[in-house]
């Protein structure tokens, strides 16, 4: 009896060729992943890349962007999660037990910080900020309850750049595993494992993904037990990405390094035209001579992200500075960076660090982070110059 229509479209006979070859990667998208046979069901196994078993575990696409962000990184094994904060979480929710404490610097991603103060706290685990600044402080901060010591370079929004070589050594001495933020640096301006690090994680929303549309994180690994344990928490969590997300980011990833390199350029010609302006009172760029850092920087790094921030004069009001912002044309308010689009964000530093840190000569002042996209830089200095004359001149 010849089959129903509706049952031949789903089982039609037809096999396109095999063999066919693009440039970009097909995408395969599935919840189900059908087996050959019941034997084949039996013996799946989700751990080890060998086959595949169900969507959440790993398909062609999402098994090729792994492998691709760990060669980026410089490791051996990697996960993808829905976004950076998921990959932070991640880390921390396949580490930490109750009772166990975690050690974040005083410049970290600020949801990292929340995170620990929210879930994390109530579930018995605690946290420190740590001058990210001060080796043998954080040397002396480390207690008998410290498990996870997470670093970030260059830090977030006030872009002071840590020696992660002393303090992952710190670490390690009292056996401290360590978790890299690797965001700013992306894979390319250093590799984060060449500093004894354990764990690199990066938020791929950023330059990975470079089109600031995609939202995806990942977490990075070269030992296997240390990789095993982040894949037992990640397949229990339920996490994983579309397979359209990491089309998205397996696409962006080819141009991943000329677009770094085109920022960087960017990023530093206007960090230093705006440090000659009488507004700014300070750039905080690590490339630049007198950063916080910025021997750290040069000792580590082979470039920088197109991402900085200044201090306006402590003489102005929030106002004038929310004018300025406000002001600016091409540069759009909003977060996240990397992206086509030059960003800008005003930050209280009162606000997002401690009271030691607001007391430092570098953060006096109003900060405003700047994400440099990919418009002409002299179009974006007209762009500051008429903004920096409308609101202060
Ligand atoms: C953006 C960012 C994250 C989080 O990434 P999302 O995908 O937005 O969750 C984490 N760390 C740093 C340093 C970031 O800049």
């Amino acid at each position: 009896m010849p089959r129903d229509v509706a049952t031949e479209l789903i089982h039609h006979r037809y096999q396109p060729p095999a063999g066919f070859e693009a440039p970009q990667p097909a995408v395969h998208k599935a919840s189900t992943v059908i087996f050959k046979d019941v034997a084949a069901m039996r013996a799946r196994d989700w751990r080890s890349k060998a086959g595949y078993t169900y969507g959440l575990h790993g398909t062609p696409t999402t098994f090729l962007l792994e492998e691709r962000i760990a060669t980026l990184e410089g490791g051996l094994h990697g996960s993808l999660v829905p976004s950076g904060l998921a990959a932070v979480a991640l880390v921390d929710q396949a580490l930490l037990s109750q009772g166990d404490e975690v050690l974040l610097p005083d410049n970290v991603y600020g949801p990292s910080a929340a995170l620990a103060r929210g879930e994390l706290a109530r579930w018995g685990i605690t946290h420190r900020l740590y001058d990210p600044m001060d080796v043998a402080g954080l040397a002396a901060m480390i207690g008998p309850a410290t498990r996870l010591l997470w670093l970030e370079a260059a830090g977030s929004v006030t872009m002071e750049f840590p020696d992660l070589h002393g303090l992952v050594t710190a670490a390690r001495a009292r056996g401290v595993t360590t978790a890299l933020d690797n965001t700013w640096g992306a894979g390319i301006a250093f590799c984060g494992f060449d500093s004894g690090v354990d764990i690199v994680m990066q938020a791929l929303t950023k330059f990975p993904s470079g089109g600031g549309d995609v939202l995806m994180g990942s977490v990075v690994t070269r030992d296997a037990a240390l990789h095993e344990r982040i894949k037992l928490t990640h397949m229990r969590l339920g996490l994983g990405v579309a397979g359209n997300d990491a089309e998205l980011v397996l696409r962006s990833l080819a141009t991943m390094a000329l677009r770094y390199a085109a920022q960087d350029r960017s990023g530093r010609e206007l960090a230093q035209w705006l440090a000659t302006r009488p507004e700014v009172a300070r750039v905080l760029h690590p490339a630049l001579q007198d950063a916080p850092g910025h021997a750290n920087w040069r000792a580590t790094c082979t470039a920088a992200a197109g991402l900085f921030s200044v201090m306006l004069h402590e003489r102005y009001s929030r106002e004038q500075v929310d004018a300025f912002v406000d002001t600016l044309q091409l540069f759009r308010i909003g977060y996240s960076w990397a992206g086509p689009v030059s960003l800008v964000v005003p930050y209280e530093v009162s606000e997002i660090r401690n009271a030691g840190a607001r007391r430092r000569e570098h953060l006096r002042g109003h900060l405003v982070r700047f994400s440099i996209g990919f418009e002409a830089v002299a179009d974006l200095q007209a762009d500051l110059a008429q903004a920096l004359q409308r609101a202060f001149g």
